[in-house]
């Protein structure tokens, strides 16, 4: 666990939090209003990898001496923006999809069959046997339809282009 990546998402890069918490990865999101020296505290007090477009993060000198580790993003489409991030780091054989909120960052608890009970639909109650459910929103997810179209589009953006 301890040796999992963190990640710090740069407001001009948003999307990928929400792509990398569908890997399972811990991927906060920096808001663009706070400044970049903000960011760059928050990334070396957390340990996490800063992923921005902004090239005079990656430039600085915390960044080039190795302190600050960066992942200067070039792409404007989030195919192509998951394409590096993956490129650049072994990220997939120890990726856990479907295991983290994706509004929250929080990791999913499983949740007892008969504890889904009135929390879900009662068709998926009948249908489905695994829930989990994200203790800070406290929102119930299971391995239905959604999380097929999920895959789907996770293997498009994680396959390598042609
Ligand atoms: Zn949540």
């Amino acid at each position: 666990m301890g040796m999992e990546p963190r990640f710090l998402v740069d407001a001009n890069v948003g999307k990928l939090a929400r792509w990398l918490r569908r890997l399972g990865y811990d991927a906060t999101f920096h808001p663009s209003q706070e400044d970049d020296s903000s960011l760059v505290r928050t990334a070396l007090n957390e340990g996490r990898i800063v992923l921005t477009r902004d090239g005079h993060i990656a430039s600085r000198g915390l960044a080039r001496s190795g302190r600050l580790r960066v992942i200067h993003i070039h792409a404007d489409d989030i195919a192509s923006q998951m394409r590096q991030v993956l490129a650049t780091l072994p990220l997939e054989a120890e990726a856990r999809p479907f295991t983290r909120c994706l509004d929250c960052n929080v990791e999913l608890l499983p949740l007892e069959k008969w504890d889904a009970l009135g929390r879900v639909p009662p068709y998926v109650f009948e249908t489905q046997k695994t829930f989990s459910h994200c203790p800070q929103c406290g929102r119930t997810f299971w391995q239905g339809t959604h999380w097929a179209h999920m895959k789907q589009a996770l293997a498009q953006v994680t396959e390598p282009s042609p």
